[in-house]
């Protein structure tokens, strides 16, 4: 999978995809991550990426010029009809279908090439989600000062569950909403600290009875504090 991130703080970006598993993606060609500095693609003379909001009111908006040509540059057009099959341009967004499980699975399944964009101050020019954006994601019901934070999130939720970015150890299969439950509780040595000790069951290497109390134990959360997820909440697209 290919990845393009567009923002006005590219050094926001320094690092962040340079730790464990993403980092291990990267290495392993798994997953390519480029971050693009919009201001490059602004034309007039002061590289304005932001200007005051037509109707009046507070704050700025990101301007569609230097977007729609840092989308060209990458896609060939800013035509969302005629982008390349595989290709997704995504607008983080408060106001965006909420990142749920599925949702990153679904890039997985019929993404090869990501390109994100990220708003800042009041958001970006209505015009560029007419045009270009083909999925607006928002990572839950509240509002960042950027899309930054938002991009890192996607892109982390995504390449964890690309083919062979876990490696052989490690599976998402058992991970919480995964299998629409949260996830059973880990130990791992001591087996005993200040006198807490690790449940028996995990230690007597029965591995079917182990596997039973992790499921119940998986429910038993879901129930106490994600109900919602056993009515189905989390499944739909
Ligand atoms: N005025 C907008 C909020 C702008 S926040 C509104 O009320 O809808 C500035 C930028 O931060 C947005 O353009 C978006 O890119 C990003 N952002 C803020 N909250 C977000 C969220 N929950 N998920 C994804 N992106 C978010």
């Amino acid at each position: 999978m290919r990845v393009d991130v567009l923002t006005i703080f590219p050094e926001f970006f320094n690092e962040v995809f340079d730790f464990g598993i993403i980092r291990r993606a990267k290495l392993a060609d798994i997953v390519e991550i480029n971050v693009h500095d919009i201001r490059l693609f602004a034309t007039d003379k002061h590289r304005m990426v932001d200007d005051r909001p037509f109707g009046g009111g507070d704050g700025m908006v990101l301007k569609p010029e230097p977007i729609f040509a840092a989308i060209e540059m990458l896609l060939g057009t800013s035509d969302r009809d005629k982008y390349a099959d595989g290709t997704r341009v995504v607008l983080l967004s408060p106001q965006g279908k909420p990142l749920k499980q599925p949702v990153a699975q679904s890039f997985v399944n019929d993404c090869s090439h990501l390109v994100l964009i990220c708003g800042r101050y009041e958001g970006v020019d209505e015009r560029v989600n007419a045009t270009v954006v083909t999925d607006e994601i928002s990572i839950g019901d509240y509002v960042l000062s950027g899309g930054e934070p938002a991009a890192i999130v996607l892109v982390d939720s995504i390449v964890r569950l690309l083919p062979n970015a876990l490696g052989s150890d490690t599976s998402a299969e058992n991970d919480s909403f995964s299998d629409g439950l949260l996830d059973s509780p880990h130990y791992t040595r001591p087996a005993e600290f200040r006198g807490m000790k690790v449940p028996e069951v995990l230690l007597n290497g029965n591995h079917a009875e182990i596997e039973k109390w992790r499921q119940e134990k998986a429910l038993e959360k879901t129930r106490l504090i994600r109900k919602d997820l056993l009515e189905g909440a989390n499944g739909e697209m």
